[in-house]
């Protein structure tokens, strides 16, 4: 093994990047990532950044919000660590010149749905991710901070049962190499790419989840996948993501025949919970016999619509829409991993020397359902604790992981392997959409289950990057299959049209542990 570190960071969104930028002071750091620097999550998100820092507000406010979201499965202790430091965290990030849109003066605050007072802080209206990530990755270069481009991680290297480092592959040159570290932090993201209609990029293709399950950490709540209610829905158009934002500032949901119908569905109407607008408008495209719903903000000032959303309003109208005057055509994309890599309050998984922070872990904040805007800010909230806790400055024993409730196990086999030939990554993402998607059904997930046992025993050895993240996500799809069969019930994003109740006896996490 080569260059031995004191930390290495495997992804460069906020997670990565702003773990990196507080790590060099306490020993030597390398970022690894898979494509370029700025090829991430964190770039894409809209909406802004959650912090109780209005006037109208307090942590108290937004912990209860977050714990409501998050049905009855949060952390509490992970939550109010969210909510109390959140703005300090924010404070770092002015700090780093990150460029928050201001009112009269002071940082602005926009409502988005669930939140019980505005409380989102954004950047360039509605290209909050860009700004952050641009400024950190801005940061990061001028602190020297060496990152590696085009590395994929591909395998966490153990010693007598700690973190050693991690093997990547390069990808220019096609060459593997091995990289030692004192703590390996996994900042990769999550795995939107599982499912046909996604908001994310294409490098959100779960492989810290698989890393981290192969290296026999605990991988957590993966039944949980936050669907976005409101992607564009074009014939040739990606899903892009039309932010909340845009109804917390007054826009509307309609079906196809013109009727606004979430006051039908929800007394916070078109600010309804996530997973509850998702399903409205499944219903309603069902109902009505169509592939998508409008959102409409023809009746808003033209002016507050291309100010506010810059980039929503410019992205729309490169594909002849004018959100000003034409109505949005808008249906549900699979948006967030909710569950994922586990870790105590101080960013640590079971496997000693192995941290995780940002989408890929699992810290218990979002529970079965993310409030909007809480990610960015678990992201910057963990990091800076992984920092507290490898620098020794956090002074307390390690906090446990999990509860006695839980359920932990290994993947089971399952038979039939002959049947499924390997699969490409559409037939993939069909059969993910298929059944492992907003409405579940035991039927569907144990069929999903059974193919996705067979196409992991079927592939061929990964070579290169896209037959590796290939097996990641059949290994992530297949944790999430499992675990949404043993799920009989209803709760947050996890919706099961056979067990349609959220039922007490399971609230409760299934922990898969190799
Ligand atoms: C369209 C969109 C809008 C969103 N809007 C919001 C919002 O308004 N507010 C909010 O809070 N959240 C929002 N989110 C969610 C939020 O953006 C993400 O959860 C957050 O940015 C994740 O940050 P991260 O650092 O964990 O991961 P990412 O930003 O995704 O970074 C992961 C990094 O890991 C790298 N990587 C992955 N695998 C490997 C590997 N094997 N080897 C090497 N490198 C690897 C990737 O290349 C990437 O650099 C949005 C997400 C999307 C997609």
């Amino acid at each position: 093994m080569i260059n031995a570190y004191d930390y290495i960071v495997v992804g460069s969104g906020i997670g990565g990047l702003s773990t990196a930028l507080m790590a060099r002071e306490f020993g030597s750091v390398l970022v690894i990532t898979k494509g370029s620097i700025n090829d991430c999550n964190t770039r894409y998100a809209q909406g802004g950044i959650a912090a109780a820092i209005g006037k109208e507000d307090s942590p108290q406010l937004h912990i209860e919000d977050t714990l409501r979201a998050g049905c009855n499965l949060s952390d509490e202790e992970a939550v109010r660590i969210l909510a109390t430091e959140a703005p300090a965290r924010i404070s770092d990030l002015v700090q780093y010149r990150v460029p928050f849109d201001t009112l009269d003066g002071e940082i602005a605050l926009t409502m988005e749905a669930a939140h019980s007072v505005p409380r989102v802080l954004h950047a360039g209206g509605d290209a909050t991710g860009e700004y952050i990530e641009t400024t950190l990755s801005r940061q990061a270069r001028a602190a020297g901070i060496v990152v590696l481009e085009d590395f994929l991680a591909t395998e966490i290297l153990l010693e007598k049962g700690r973190t050693a480092g991690v093997r990547v592959l390069e990808g220019r040159t096609g060459s593997c190499e091995e990289f030692s570290c004192r703590y390996l932090v996994l900042a990769t993201g999550g795995g939107g790419q599982l499912f046909k209609y996604n908001t994310n990029p294409d490098v959100a293709t779960g492989d810290g989840v698989a890393l981290a399950y192969q290296a026999g950490a605990e991988i957590t709540d993966m039944e949980f996948f936050q669907f976005h209610p409101t992607a564009l829905r074009m014939p040739g158009v990606p899903p892009f993501l039309i932010s909340e934002a845009v109804r917390g500032e007054g826009g509307v949901l309609r079906n196809a025949e013109g009727e606004p119908f979430m006051a039908n569905y929800h007394p916070s109407r078109d600010l309804a919970p996530r997973d509850v607008v998702a399903r409205a408008i499944v219903n309603e495209m069902n109902r009505t016999g169509t592939d998508r719903v409008y959102l409409d903000v023809t009746h808003l000032p033209a002016h507050l619509v291309t100010t506010r959303f810059p980039h929503i309003y410019s992205f729309c109208l490169d594909r002849g829409l004018d959100i000003t005057a034409r109505q949005i055509p808008v249906a549900p994309a699979a948006h967030y991993m909710i569950g994922g890599v586990r870790t105590n309050t101080w960013g640590e998984t079971n496997v000693p020397g192995l941290f995780a922070t940002g989408e890929v872990a699992c810290t218990g904040v979002h529970g079965a359902n993310r409030l909007a805007s809480n990610s960015l800010l678990e992201a910057i909230v963990y990091s800076k604790r992984i920092i507290e806790r490898t620098s020794g400055r956090d002074g307390s024993a390690a906090p446990p992981l999990g509860t006695p409730e839980d359920i932990t196990l290994p993947l089971g086999a399952r038979p039939g392997p002959e049947l499924f030939p390997p699969p490409g990554l559409a037939a993939l993402q069909q059969l993910t959409w298929d059944h492992v998607g907003m409405v579940r059904n035991a039927a569907g997930l144990d069929y999903a289950a059974e193919v996705l046992a067979a196409w992991e025993d079927t592939l061929p050895e990964p070579t290169g990057q896209p037959s590796y993240e290939l097996k990641n996500l059949v290994l992530m799809g297949r944790l999430m299959a499992e675990a949404a069969a043993m799920r009989q019930e209803s709760r947050g994003a996890h919706f099961r049209s056979d067990f349609p109740e959220t039922v007490a006896a399971w609230q409760r996490h299934i922990v898969w542990k190799k």
